[in-house]
């Protein structure tokens, strides 16, 4: 088996156990002589396949039970719809703080259903940190207030949540859901795309708070209202199958390997190691603030264009892939969700020493 370490922001790396389980399973599961991707959506061994994987997210991130979890299509922009279409529907107002191009979507399509206030950006500083949250003005009949957790392309990271009392808090925790331990209770909807820490691309995690259902704005399409989906338990249509077992497996492998508790630690290992070495080398800058970091997604710079692209076409040749950033920041990203084994990080850590003494 030759294997590389991907460092992609996503669709990224996957555990190889769970890939291999997949393989292992691919042709006849269970017994049942035929693959997953073959099988009726209303067959008792996908309803165990959905089933079990709602439980073993919802023991994962520990969610009340008051709040519905649902396997969705359309990737997390399409929550960029949903979100104010079913709940900027009282006061048609919505507050939103920008702390990148994801959020920037998200308000731009929330615009289109209602007055949005955008409370705090850090775009005069090309988002490089997350705006303090001791200034905020919450708009007082804000339907709600919209967050970005952790963002992917500036590696960003809320370090802590804004406090909006009774207004539910939305969050995009697309790229590092399962990554650390949330309270879920601080949330009234939680959305995220899989194609990070949750399994390949094509499935949208959704967890809400029951309270929050029913209330969508009359146009609102039935595909795109969470009621729709909460009362036929993410089965109204055909829900992404394979995904949703892939995701299942990613699950398992995580309870397996102590959880988000155990996942938060060796992501803080992994992340200290890399930012130690940039904070101490010559050559490599990190681009964001100390203490927004993200511990998912560490962008960094040479300073020099041609550097960069010379160290990205070598760290390529020595199977460390997928290292150029974003073309919004440059130079380099590493991106080290859950499936990033401690070892990925080490040899990048090798390679970029090796790299600075030649280059320098
Ligand atoms: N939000 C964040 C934080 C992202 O990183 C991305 C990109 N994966 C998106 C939203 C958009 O996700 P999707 O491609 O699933 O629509």
């Amino acid at each position: 088996m030759s294997r590389v370490y991907n460092f992609s922001a996503g669709p990224a790396i996957l555990p190889v156990a769970v890939l291999e389980k997949a393989q292992n399973e691919l042709t006849d599961y269970h017994g049942t002589g035929m693959s997953v991707m073959e099988m009726s959506h209303r067959s008792s061994s996908f309803n165990d396949i959905i089933e079990s994987a709602e439980n073993d997210l919802r023991s994962l991130m520990r969610i009340p039970d008051h709040y519905k979890v649902l396997f969705l299509q359309g990737g997390a922009s399409t929550q960029f719809a949903m979100v104010p279409l079913n709940l900027m529907s009282k006061h048609k107002k919505a507050d939103y703080i920008n702390t990148g191009s994801w959020s920037q979507k998200a308000i731009e399509e929330a615009q289109q259903y209602g007055t949005v206030n955008v409370l705090a950006s850090s775009e005069d500083k090309n988002f490089s940190y997350i705006p303090s949250l001791k200034t905020l003005e919450f708009t007082p009949d804000s339907d709600y207030i919209h967050i970005t957790t952790n963002n992917t392309i500036y590696g960003t990271l809320f370090p802590e949540l804004p406090e909006a009392g009774n207004i539910p808090l939305i969050a995009d925790m697309s790229s590092n859901i399962l990554s650390q331990e949330y309270d879920i209770t601080k949330f009234g909807l939680i959305y995220a795309g899989a194609q990070k820490n949750i399994g390949p691309a094509g499935v949208t995690i959704v967890i809400i708070r029951e309270d929050l259902i029913g209330h969508a704005t009359d146009f609102t399409p039935r595909m795109l209202n969470y009621q729709t989906h909460s009362e036929s338990n993410s089965m109204y249509n055909t829900p992404p199958c394979y995904p949703i077992y892939m995701a299942g497996l990613v699950f398992k492998w995580l309870l397996e390997n102590g959880g988000i508790i155990a996942m938060e630690k060796k992501n803080r290992e992994k992340a200290s190691l890399l930012y130690d070495f940039l904070d101490r080398s010559s050559m490599f800058k990190g681009t964001v603030e100390k203490d927004s970091r993200s511990l998912m997604n560490i962008p960094f710079v040479t300073g020099n264009d041609a550097l960069d692209s010379l160290f990205i076409k070598e760290a390529e040749a020595n199977n460390l892939k997928t290292l150029k950033g974003h073309r919004t920041v440059g130079g380099m990203r590493a991106s080290i969700y859950n499936a990033m084994p401690i070892e990925g990080v080490e040899a990048l850590i090798t390679f970029m020493k090796h790299f600075e003494e030649i280059n320098s």
